[in-house]
């Protein structure tokens, strides 16, 4: 088992531990109850985990309050969950002293997250992940939320997590087209932040597509790693936390426009190509380079390119509302090189003229 420290210095210089196995999650319950002997337990998950046996390895035969998500995934990320989680705990009589503990992949533990930030002004949470995107992204760094009926994430709160326990095992059960999906978060780690990193996936992809526990960990390691430091430099996303965004300007419009038919990973597949279009087109980048990235992308065997469905207007019109976007002007997060994010005048997301943003967007399909 390997461990890695985040330490958040916006938060008083609160750090959390990440720990990272492989068939941990039989062990985890007995530990966290010694840990946290003090605190009631809610334990939330979703229906797939149920069946997929997650919640019975963890629990054993602990009777513990669990509310289960259901249906599973996005379509349950808004605000009803999160009010039927908090009404669980206050019929319960669960207060203050209560430890959410959130199994599932990243709509789990965004939901179970944000439910833990405003209940009662905050209790703790620990973050059990479940899936690729989950392992590598949205259980490290303290970002919860759920959608409203008009966009994603539209409430949420930066809420640290208590701990975070990974068991690569536990991606074992996880649909094929899931787990290549969220491989993407791992490589626009390694592109943005460590050229080595990005070396060991290409070589190792055939084992990662296996779901090699030893390369899982090792993996799960790096992307903790990355991302740890990024969220220890700038928690609340002012400037350089924005690099987490690389691909995503083009890969969210993307995403929202499909109505959600391709998986976020998947979009953002498509917005790291076009990231790498817009380098090459403001003389940052080189074909070989972006061949190079495709190459990896493809190891993975998503498409990379826009569905003929969707609309170029749509998809502009959704990137003025991106969250980086200021006055309506979508800004880029690009790259210097394989493993190191562009930083000009001291700013890590930039501003791209619409021409080439266009330009690039008819490139892509
Ligand atoms: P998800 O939680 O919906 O999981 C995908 C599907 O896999 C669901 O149907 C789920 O029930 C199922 N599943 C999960 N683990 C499983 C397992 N081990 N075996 C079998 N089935 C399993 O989605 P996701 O891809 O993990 O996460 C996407 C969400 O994460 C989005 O809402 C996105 O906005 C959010 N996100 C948040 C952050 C952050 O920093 N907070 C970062 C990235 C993404």
């Amino acid at each position: 088992m390997s461990e890695i420290e985040v330490t958040v210095p916006a938060a008083g210089k609160r750090s959390y531990k990440i720990q990272i196995g492989s068939g941990t999650i039989v062990e985890l319950w007995p530990q966290l109850e010694k840990q946290y002997a003090h605190l009631q337990k809610l334990v939330v998950t979703d229906a797939n985990l149920v069946d997929a046996g997650h919640l019975e390895k963890l629990l054993g035969e602990n009777d513990v309050l669990t509310f289960v998500i259901d249906p599973p995934g996005e379509v349950s990320k808004n605000i009803g969950t999160v009010v039927s989680i908090i009404e669980t705990m206050e019929k319960a009589l669960l207060g203050r002293d209560t430890l959410i503990v959130a199994l599932g992949g990243g709509t789990v533990g965004d939901i179970a997250g944000f439910a833990a930030a405003i209940f009662k002004r905050g209790i703790k949470v620990v973050h059990i992940p479940t899936t690729t995107v989950a392992q590598a992204d949205s259980s490290v760094g303290g970002k919860t939320g759920v959608d409203s009926t008009v966009s994603k994430n539209a409430f949420g709160a930066f809420w640290q997590p208590a701990a975070v326990y990974i068991d690569v095992e536990a991606l074992k059960t996880l649909d094929d087209r899931q787990y290549r999906a969220g491989l993407v978060e791992s490589v626009k780690h390694s592109l943005i932040a460590d050229s080595a990193y990005f070396g060991l996936l290409e070589t190792n992809m055939p084992a990662i597509l296996d779901r090699d526990s030893a390369v899982l960990k090792e993996i799960a390691y790096e992307n903790c790693r990355i991302k740890a430091a990024v969220v220890a430099e700038d928690p609340m996303e002012m400037n350089k936390r924005r690099i987490l965004n690389f691909g995503h300007t083009i890969g969210h419009a993307v995403e929202s426009v499909s109505g959600f038919e391709l998986l976020h990973g998947e979009a953002v597949a498509i917005g790291i190509v076009g990231a790498e279009l817009i380098a090459q087109r403001l003389g940052l980048g080189s074909n070989e380079r972006l061949d190079h990235i495709k190459a990896v992308l493809a190891k993975i065997d998503i498409p990379l390119e826009i569905p003929p469905g969707l609309a170029k207007r749509d998809l502009t019109n959704t990137m003025k509302c991106d969250k980086k976007a200021v006055g309506q002007r979508p800004k880029f997060v690009l790259l210097e090189d394989i493993g190191a994010a562009l930083c000009r005048d001291g700013q890590w997301a930039h501003d791209v003229s619409t021409e080439i943003v266009e330009e690039v967007l008819d490139a892509l399909y």
